[in-house]
């Protein structure tokens, strides 16, 4: 047998080892060197770890048994300090000395550390490799603050894992916005803004210029000349190629090492794949394009006509980010030039943000933000570079509606779209494999097609297809989802179990349901809280940690980091006196903009944070929930009072219904509308409720929304009295709060139970009504005015207003 050794245990290198297996697993005796004391594991998912969604035992690729099983001699923890191209030999750390027939360099990239004084003092670190993470978690044990410099890929992942770590986290980017390779800058702002809401705070072009403390990191000094304090920096600004050895073997070598098409370096017998390798002038970080370099070599290096197979030309790039709550997408050329032309969608109601470049009628790039299911049949179109001239343009992104209600993506796609980027993994080989390999799980399409091994983005879009192909034999139970990488629990066992076990508190849910992440993440924390809530309203305790910064602080973040301020107005309706307060209030604390919103009711923006209390107590007015889970405004039309066509009282009903729900904490935000007619000038039909007034008689529209996914709300029930709507409200919402899934709007959540099953329990079935109607009763009886609550409680104003210097 022929002698292949291996340097470089990683992801490009083991995956060309399995694809040269695949294809002839006798031909090489395997020997694989690795520097680093494990066998070989997912890297991309050591943002997971960070983040507390997996533990490093999860994220091992292949195991040491897999090694064994293929009679593959590994020497992990034994770097290789020299290669002799002429004998073939190769020399370790340890002393061992091993010939070869075939040599793969598969040495990946180093961390670039910027050079700069003190970046050699403890508490400076990468963001690569386990050690790194294994530093980060067990800092936040003993120490607070961190400093991630770079506001790329890796850092916002880095930043979201320290946040999880309970640190807090400044990122430092020396540019005006974020992961400006990837995206342009209305994606990028509203990034930022979602990870301001998330903890994060930003310094933006920002250059750091010194690193100062005695042996440990203290604090960071820029070239502006301001600082802030650090226990400690994770470098997050980018890599260069591993290739010292290759150097030093004599092997020809630029940015990385040099390779022809079938990734042959300069010296015979001596290939190179993954970061380590420049192919026709292109050095790339991501794996997709590493993993089509492993297939080549293998295909390559394992025929008997190596000469006659298909070489490799290169990869079109895409990238997603990896951080809980947050949905990025971009691929190729997404900047404006002279010769191209924009798609846009901008919905800043529901943070979703879509681009689409076109040149010569051809997509050439795009951004997608907030909605990422357009990215695989987009990515397809620039892949086959699809003339687009005949196709209607706003099909290039159809609304969740125009694709049809609630449809998954990939049921439209084309057997040949790609559904797993990573690993190349199109819908005909998973529907393929599904069928003929009889597959009935996520977990068993990975391990056969290798979609969704890697960064693991493409598993919702996986579980869709194999759900669509199995159909009636699809067996949801099998297919459970777990709230967050925490636990294994779904979000209704959790529920059920702060139910049955009377469970009141964040902590003990999550120590009683033994999470894996003992702090519990920004998925699921505000989720348990918010169910401790509603099963138990009397005796939970209120967790503020647990909520996002919007409800913390009773206000709504916007993107310059102040904050905008909305009282209630009952049913809209305001008065000369009220006008009269917000006009002081906002002279005096030079609120940038008063604004009138869709829901009728006035914004002051721009306020800072530390005025917020001050400015509540001057109004007098109680806050209008404007930025939390929970019922919103109720927007009216003029009604019978004023309007020729009215036919009920609906500013009434607006007010009746806002002051008796007012502050209740729903799974996501709920809006209503009341209309006296139905001409519908409250615009009711896209309410998540909608009250239309008839002759006698009020309509209830439910399910509707007015964002992205346009939805026209449905006919709920029609009743004769206004305290029947009141009653229905209570029923309808109660049922809503307990059986939805926390984060999802009434519009998903009657689409996934179907409105007649919805109805047979909120109208038909009058027992469970009444029994709904009381436990809202309970809910409403617990309703605090929070800005009251705030004024006079002078340790949450220290807590959560007052501005801590830090520098
Ligand atoms: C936190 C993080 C998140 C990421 N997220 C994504 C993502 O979402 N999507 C994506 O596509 N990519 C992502 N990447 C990038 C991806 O992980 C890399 O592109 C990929 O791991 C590179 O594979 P490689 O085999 O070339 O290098 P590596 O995986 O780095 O493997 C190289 C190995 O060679 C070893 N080695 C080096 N020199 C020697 C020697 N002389 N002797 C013995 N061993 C040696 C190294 O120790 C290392 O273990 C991420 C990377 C990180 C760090
Ligand atoms: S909805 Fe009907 S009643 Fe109300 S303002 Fe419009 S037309 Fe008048």
């Amino acid at each position: 047998m022929k002698k292949l050794v291996l340097i470089g245990n990683g992801m490009a290198g083991i995956r060309t080892i399995e694809e040269i297996i695949k294809r002839e697993p006798e031909q090489y005796e395997i020997t694989i060197f690795g520097s680093e004391p494990y066998p070989n594991y997912n890297r991309i998912l050591l943002s997971l770890v960070l983040q507390g969604d997996s533990k490093v035992d999860d994220i091992v690729l292949n195991d040491y048994d897999w090694y064994k099983n293929y009679g593959i001699v590994l020497h992990s923890g034994d770097e290789v300090t020299k290669v002799d191209t002429e004998n073939q030999l190769v020399y370790s750390s340890e002393g061992k000395e091993v010939p070869y027939d075939k040599l793969i360099f598969a040495t990946g990239s180093n961390p670039f550390m910027l050079p700069i004084d003190g970046a050699d003092k403890e508490g400076v670190i990468a963001f690569r490799d386990i050690k790194d993470c294994e530093t980060m978690i067990s800092t936040s044990k003993s120490y607070k603050k961190a400093a991630v410099i770079g506001g790329g890929l890796l850092g916002l992942e880095a930043a979201r894992g320290l946040l999880n770590l309970d640190m807090e986290v400044d990122v430092i980017h020396i540019q005006d916005y974020l992961m400006e390779r990837q995206l342009d800058e209305p994606a990028a702002d509203m990034l930022k803004k979602e990870l301001e809401d998330q903890g994060m705070n930003f310094l933006m072009g920002k250059e750091t210029v010194k690193i100062r403390g005695k042996n440990r990191v203290s604090s960071l000094l820029f070239k502006d000349g301001s600082s802030i304090k650090a226990d400690l920096i994770v470098m997050a600004i980018g890599i260069k190629p591993n290739i010292a050895l290759a150097k030093e073997a004599g092997l020809e070598v630029e940015r990385a090492i040099v390779v022809d098409d079938y990734m042959q370096t300069s010296a015979p017998n001596v290939y190179a794949v993954g970061e380590c390798v420049q192919h026709r002038g292109m050095v790339y970080g991501l794996v997709a394009p590493l993993y089509e370099q492993g297939k080549v070599l293998a295909e390559h290096i394992t025929s008997q006509t190596p000469e006659q197979t298909a070489g490799y030309e290169g990869t079109l790039l895409y990238t997603q980010l990896k951080v809980s709550g947050v949905d990025v997408f971009s691929a190729g050329e997404f900047v404006d030039k002279e010769d191209t032309k924009a798609i846009r969608v901008h919905d800043e109601f529901e943070g979703i943000y879509k681009k689409v470049v076109v040149r010569d009628n051809k997509v050439i790039g795009s951004v997608l933000f907030g909605d990422t299911s357009d990215s695989p049949r987009l990515l397809d179109m620039m892949k086959s570079e699809q003339d687009i001239s005949e196709m209607n343009k706003v099909s290039i992104l159809p609304s969740e509606q125009e694709r049809g209600t609630g449809e998954s993506p990939v049921v439209a796609m084309a057997e040949s779209e790609t559904i797993c980027g990573c690993n190349g993994v199109c819908k005909g080989d998973i529907t393929d494999a599904v069928k003929t390999k009889e597959l009935s799980s996520v977990q068993e399409v990975t391990q056969v097609t290798n979609a969704g091994r890697s960064c693991g983005g493409c598993k919702p879009l996986v579980s869709d297809l194999l759900e669509h192909t199995l159909g009636e034999e699809f067996n949801k139970a099998d297919q459970k989802q777990p709230m967050c990488g925490c636990t294994d629990h779904t979000h209704e066992e959790v529920q059920a179990e702060i139910k049955e076990k009377h469970l009141t508190l964040v902590r003990e849910v999550m120590n009683v349901l033994e999470w894996e992440n003992k702090e519990g993440c920004s998925s699921c924390r505000p989720a348990i809280n918010y169910y401790i809530n509603m099963v138990h309203p009397l005796e939970a305790e209120d967790d503020a940690n647990s909520r996002f910064i919007n409800e913390r602080v009773h206000a709504n973040i916007q993107n310059d980091g102040t904050f905008s301020v909305v009282p209630r107005m009952y049913g809209g309706v305001t008065n000369p006196d009220e006008l009269r307060k917000i006009a002081n209030v906002a002279d005096k604390y030079n609120v940038k903009m008063v604004k009138v919103t869709g829901g009728q009711r006035l914004d002051l923006l721009g306020v800072n944070k530390e005025d917020l209390p001050g400015m509540w107590e001057e109004l007098g007015m109680p806050s209008g929930h404007a930025y939390g889970k929970a019922v919103r405004t109720v927007k009216t039309c003029v009604g019978q009072d004023f309007c020729r066509f009215g036919t009920q009282d609906s500013i009434q009903m607006g007010i009746d219904i806002e002051k008796k729900f007012q502050g209740v904490q729903t799974p996501h935000k709920v809006k209503m509308g009341v209309s006296a007619c139905p001409r519908n000038c409250a615009e009711s039909m896209i309410k998540d409720i909608g009250i239309v007034g008839l002759q006698g008689a009020w309509e209830m529209y439910v399910g509707g929304n007015g964002g992205i996914d346009l939805r026209q709300g449905e006919l709920l029930c029609t009743v004769e009295t206004d305290q029947e709507v009141l009653d229905m409200i209570s029923a309808y919402m109660q049922y809503y709060r307990e059986s939805a899934r926390y984060l999802e709007r009434t519009s998903h959540w009657i689409e996934r139970l179907g409105l007649e099953h919805v109805k047979a329990v909120v109208v038909d079935d009058k027992k469970r009504q009444a029994e709904l109607i009381e436990r809202m009763e309970t809910t409403l009886s617990t309703f605090n005015e929070p800005w009251e609550q705030i004024i006079q409680d002078g340790k949450i104003k220290q807590d959560y207003y007052e501005v801590k210097v830090t520098s």
